[in-house]
């Protein structure tokens, strides 16, 4: 007999995760947590779609951490560390196969990061996630978007282009492909480093839809414009074999891809030696790819310094 609603959230959902600041958890109309005195909170919510945010017949295990990932790399971009998520499923069954590996992986990432699922929602349809997740600030250290200003430097975390050569490759047998679905499927969000960065960092976004469009939001908040040497861009030794092998690198598909998870931060030069020891504390690569500039315009310049003309900045959620 397939599980009940009940059934299903009491066998794989309802567990104690290591977490303080919960009242009530799981089982009553709503959660109850307090914030521990001092703190904002942050909150943010993605929703995942099979065939459209992940292609169809994706890994459970990686859907559960992707659907984590994406979330704490919003709260990582505002330097919150995340607490508590809720989690609503939809899915076409109750496959328990399915939901043994889902939850599995769900209940180990969350413990990593000391968070406790303290609510959710199951429905049947077509296969798509959605969490939110909250996470905590610490009174007036938060990163924002809108706070670049004129000669800041800008800054990227890891490397830029993996998941989008993920997405090109899936259908192709090409070197370390897997070491591109896993950066395409298990993002590593920068949460330590976000919320270390936020003590002296004021603006940051992640990049999620792809560097030139996350860039763009950066700018157009701020009220100002950037310079960006795409020779600077971070690439992984495996990416750049594939663009050698390709011919040379795909700069469209390099500012345009999206996934990347990786941290944007911009920072008055006065900050860069805190930004880089923080680095070096991490063992984080943190990468300078240009400067925020006064005139309202997104540049970047090519080795040769021409402008890179874009078809468009990056991905499109209409
Ligand atoms: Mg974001």
């Amino acid at each position: 007999m397939p599980l009940s609603e009940f059934d299903l959230i009491e066998r794989y959902f309802a567990r104690q995760t290591p977490s303080q600041n919960v009242d009530i958890g799981i089982g009553d109309d709503c959660a109850v947590v307090t914030p521990p005195p001092g703190s904002s909170l942050a909150i943010t919510t993605d929703t995942l779609i099979e065939g459209v945010h992940f292609p169809v017949n994706t890994a459970p295990a990686d859907i559960a951490i992707k659907t984590l990932a994406v979330n704490f790399s919003d709260l990582a971009a505002m330097g919150a560390r995340p607490h508590w998520v809720t989690l609503s499923l939809t899915m076409p069954d109750n496959d328990e196969i399915w939901l043994d590996e889902f939850a599995a992986a769900l209940h180990d990432m969350l413990g990593q990061f000391e968070c406790a699922l303290v609510g959710g929602d199951t429905t049947r349809g077509p296969l798509s996630i959605t969490l939110q997740a909250i996470g905590l600030i610490k009174a007036g250290r938060v990163m924002r978007r809108d706070l670049a200003r004129p000669g800041d430097r800008i800054y990227v975390t890891g490397t830029i282009g993996d998941a989008a050569i993920a997405l090109a490759v899936l259908d192709r047998p090409v070197a370390e492909r897997d070491w591109f679905l896993q950066r395409l499927h298990r993002p590593s969000p920068r949460v330590g480093f976000g919320i270390d960065a936020a003590e002296f960092c004021v603006c940051a976004i992640d990049i999620s839809d792809g560097l030139a469009a996350d860039l763009a939001h950066v700018i157009q908040s701020s009220g100002v414009g950037a310079v960006v040497h795409l020779p600077q861009i971070p690439l992984s030794a495996q990416a750049k074999s594939y663009f050698d092998a390709a011919g040379g690198i795909d700069w469209q598909q390099l500012v345009t891809g999206g996934d990347d998870y990786e941290l944007l931060l911009t920072v008055p030069e006065r900050h860069e030696p805190a930004l880089l020891a923080l680095a070096d504390e991490h063992q984080m690569q943190v990468t300078c790819i240009g400067e925020v500039t006064s005139e309202a315009k997104m540049k970047l310049l090519l080795c040769d310094g021409t402008e890179l003309p874009l078809d468009h900045k990056g991905y499109r959620h209409f």
